[in-house]
């Protein structure tokens, strides 16, 4: 749809020509016309997020756990192409295997809540292509869908705050709000409340997937939950990738590892090659190392890519 729009347009302009989220400009949304027929279209990045800390403080009636993470997004994002159409229907398309097409898409969710609530009678091609691994522990569905929010907002005109859609989002996953909130934040309850943290300096983060299917329910099912009462303080102040090391945590290691020891090889292995800190993300199974410099990160990710078949990347935080 992108390609023939691009191909039979009379004439294209950019209307905002910068995009607030990333360091690079792109253009935001672009008309097209064929035919006398105007089309809004908008492209986006959606980045993924790693847990610097991850504690599970309860188990809620709802099912759901209560938690208390720290939540950092860094620069491996997937693309997100968002065009209104005339016609009522909304159609997601996505060329990764483990990605439903349809309404089973977390990004058509969003879609079709904002949709609803504008009251509209146009429709959405959205087309994502997957650069964040699937079921990996780095929000990859809940940033898609963060980000249509966004950009649905945006084309329909519908000047939503980002508290409006971060109280849309969270009824399509708990993580959606941090994406919302485009900080690094300490989130509490399931997610949802948010508080921005002390700046913490950029560091270049290594991210390894080993590929094997780690069940986020299967994770939280297993979970023992400690007695302990006293969390961890944080410190107000973060100078140094040491300081933010000080706070690297995840309680759901005590389940992912006995069962995938490879997360711990790849711990240790990230630690020999000379990270500050490693931890596993989210439920896992990805597992991300702090580096000190740009060098150190990709010959890291380079010896752990190595013929091992793991998605290895080196990134920077947002
Ligand atoms: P969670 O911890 O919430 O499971 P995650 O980051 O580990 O998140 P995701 O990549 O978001 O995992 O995928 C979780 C599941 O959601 C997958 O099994 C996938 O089939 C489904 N899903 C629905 N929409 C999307 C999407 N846009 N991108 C990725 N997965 C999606």
């Amino acid at each position: 749809m992108q390609e023939q729009l691009s191909a039979i347009g009379l004439f294209s302009f950019v209307l905002i020509s910068h995009s607030a989220c990333f360091r690079k400009s792109v253009p935001r949304i672009v008309y097209f016309t064929s035919n006398g027929v105007f089309v809004k279209s908008l492209k986006l990045k959606a980045p993924a997020k790693i847990n610097y800390l991850l504690d599970v403080i309860s188990r809620r009636p709802d099912g759901y756990h209560d938690l208390r993470m720290v939540m950092q997004r860094v620069n491996l994002c997937d693309d997100i192409a968002i065009t209104l159409t005339d016609s009522p229907d909304i159609t997601v398309t996505c060329a990764d295997n483990g990605v439903p097409d349809g309404p089973g898409n977390i990004a058509w969710k969003a879609a079709g809540e904002l949709l609803a609530l504008a009251g509209s009678i146009q429709g959405a091609t959205i087309h994502i292509t997957k650069n964040i691994p699937v079921a990996a522990g780095l929000g990859g569905g809940s940033s898609d869908a963060a980000t249509v929010l966004m950009g649905m907002n945006e084309l329909l005109g519908l000047g939503f705050s980002d508290q409006r859609l971060m109280e849309i989002g969270v009824k399509l996953g708990a993580d959606v709000p941090f994406f919302i909130f485009k900080k690094t934040a300490l989130a509490e309850g399931i997610g949802e409340q948010l508080r921005a943290m002390p700046d913490m300096p950029a560091v270049w983060i290594v991210l390894v997937n080993p590929g094997v299917h780690v069940s986020t329910a299967w994770v939280y099912k297993n979970l023992q939950l400690t007695n302990r009462v006293e969390l961890a303080k944080l410190p107000y102040f973060y100078g140094s990738i040491e300081s933010i090391c000080s706070i690297l945590s995840n309680d759901l290691e005590a389940v992912t590892i006995p069962a995938f020891p490879v997360i711990a090889d790849i711990k240790k292995t990230m630690l020999r090659l000379g990270a500050t800190g490693a931890m596993m993300s989210g439920s896992g199974p990805t597992v991300f190392g702090l580096f000190q410099d740009r060098d150190m990160a990709e010959q890291a990710r380079d010896v752990l890519a190595d013929g091992t078949g793991w998605f290895a990347v080196a990134v920077e935080t947002l």
